[in-house]
């Protein structure tokens, strides 16, 4: 086989050996396998020629892009061969409103290299590694989320390549749709070749507040009270005080006000518009008990954002590595969840830290654990699995938009019932009925499909308590 695929993409686009560990885990880190060979090809033609060979000699495969999932998306499970899409990076056109590009491509280049007044709006706070064919198959989210949408109110059109070989370039009209099946389909379904993005306006103005509270319930209510006063901020970042600390302790320090909680809000539009909108978001922070800072420069500004981006590498303060959980949950319910996942911390004994887009209701507790320690591994996932079961009590979805992997699996079982899983099953089989693509992710396995685990961490995470 190796002899085969460094035949279609070259001897040095080829990893095999200890250098494959680099490419055991993703960004989502209990549990690493190494693949049995990586291989990078540099064209469409060449991603084309490999799924043939693989699909005619029915060799599992996977695709990645920058590696950042958090869930696990990309953990070779089944043995799969890894496709990285890394050398597929090109941008191939911009034309009014749209722009082109190969899936490899780092989601920041879009906005650093357009020279016009457009931007594309989607920003993970892992941007400046994420690829656009994993944002699109995460469906990902980022600050600008509450204004712009996630990853699926950007795209246009897809050329994608399915599992048995024939290449289809899908969307652009408003009828059948079907990018929307690829969006948020974790690689299960198809390989993203190609992708057209919207790009928005520049908007003609934007102005940074800061809000600092002395309870979680005063913030959790601001942030509700600012949309009832009619104003959908651009962001609206939340921080808690163990965030805070944590960043004011590494190299993102931002000079945060200490508080139990601050939010980071950005208001964009016109002058006369963001105006008003401030007023509003003052009014109605101080309503709720919040006090407002104003960045004195450009520089405390940028400083701000920047601290915010680093909130998830500064939980190294706490802990060598974390869990990120991600259910999306109503508004009003987010402190009631915030205090859960403090009590969780002190049931289990592991720093809890919550810094997240409380504009869409995305809740991002990071549980800390020590990897080498396998019962610690298993702990942060059972403190994990209980607050996710909250959130999905309370009216939430599993997965606001790190997607579901191998991470959050097992909760599927508890949103879907068995008839809506089986729907997907049947989906999933109408594009691979081989089941070679990525298998054993994302959608629970019937009764009769076979899943290996490789240990109980694996194992765990199939099934757990549920
Ligand atoms: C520090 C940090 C911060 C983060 N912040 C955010 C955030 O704010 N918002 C957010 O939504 N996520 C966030 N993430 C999660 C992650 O960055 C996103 O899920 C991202 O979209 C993954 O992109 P990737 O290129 O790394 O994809 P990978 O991890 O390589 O792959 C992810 C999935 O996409 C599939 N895939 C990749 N390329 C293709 C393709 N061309 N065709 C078909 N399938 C493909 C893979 O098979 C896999 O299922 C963060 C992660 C980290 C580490």
């Amino acid at each position: 086989m190796i002899n085969k695929l460094a035949e279609i993409v070259g001897d040095e686009w080829i990893i095999v050996g200890d250098e494959v560990k680099l490419y055991s885990y993703p960004a989502f880190i209990p549990l690493k396998i190494d693949p049995p060979i990586v291989v990078l090809p540099g064209s469409e033609e060449e991603v084309v020629e490999l799924i043939n060979f693989l699909n005619e000699n029915n060799i599992r495969y996977l695709v990645r892009g920058s590696g950042t999932s958090l869930s696990g998306a990309t953990t070779p499970t089944q043995g799969e061969v890894i496709i990285s899409l890394t050398r597929l990076n090109r941008i191939y056109s911009v034309e009014d409103f749209e722009i082109t590009v190969g899936p490899g491509l780092a989601n920041f280049l879009i906005n650093k290299t357009l020279n016009t007044n457009l931007f594309y709006a989607p920003d993970p706070s892992s941007y400046v590694v994420s690829s656009i064919g994993g944002n699109i198959s995460h469906d990902s989210g980022g600050m600008h989320t509450p204004k712009y949408g996630t990853t699926f109110d950007s795209v246009i059109k897809l050329k994608v390549l399915l599992p048995n070989g024939k290449v289809e370039e899908i969307g652009g009209n408003n009828f059948f749709d079907a990018t929307s099946i690829f969006i948020g389909a974790e690689g299960t379904l198809g390989i993203i070749l190609r992708a057209t993005l919207k790009l928005f306006p520049k908007p003609e103005t934007s102005k940074t507040l800061l809000a600092s509270f002395n309870s979680i319930d005063d913030a959790g209510r601001a942030v509700v009270n600012i949309y009832k006063y009619g104003v959908t901020p651009s962001a609206m970042e939340f921080l808690d005080k163990n965030s805070i600390i944590a960043i004011e302790n590494t190299q993102y320090k931002a000079d945060y006000p200490m508080a139990e909680a601050i939010l980071l809000i950005e208001l964009d539009g016109y002058s006369a518009n963001v105006e008003e909108e401030e007023y509003r978001t003052i009014k109605a922070i101080r309503e709720c008990n919040g006090e407002v800072y104003i960045p004195r420069s450009d520089e405390e500004k940028n400083k701000w954002w920047w601290g915010r981006k680093g909130a998830f590498p500064s939980f190294a303060y706490y802990s060598p590595a974390y869990l990120t959980l991600d259910a999306n949950v109503p508004r009003s319910s987010l402190p009631t969840m915030l205090r859960f996942t403090y009590d969780i911390s002190k049931k289990y004994a592991l720093p809890v830290a919550n810094s997240f887009h409380a504009g869409d209701g995305t809740l991002h507790p990071l549980i800390g654990f020590d990897p080498k320690n396998v019962e610690e591994t298993i702990k942060a996932i059972k403190a994990g699995e209980e607050i996710t079961k909250l959130a999905i009590k309370l009216g939430g979805v599993p997965s606001g938009e790190h997607g579901i992997g191998i991470e959050k699996i097992k909760f599927m079982k508890l949103y879907y019932s068995e008839d809506d899983l089986n729907v997907m099953r049947r989906i999933k089989m109408a594009f691979d009925p081989k089941r070679l693509l990525n298998p054993c992710k994302l959608i629970p396995p019937a009764k009769n499909e076979i899943c290996n685990t490789v240990n109980r961490i694996h194992t765990y995470l199939l099934e757990g308590d549920i």
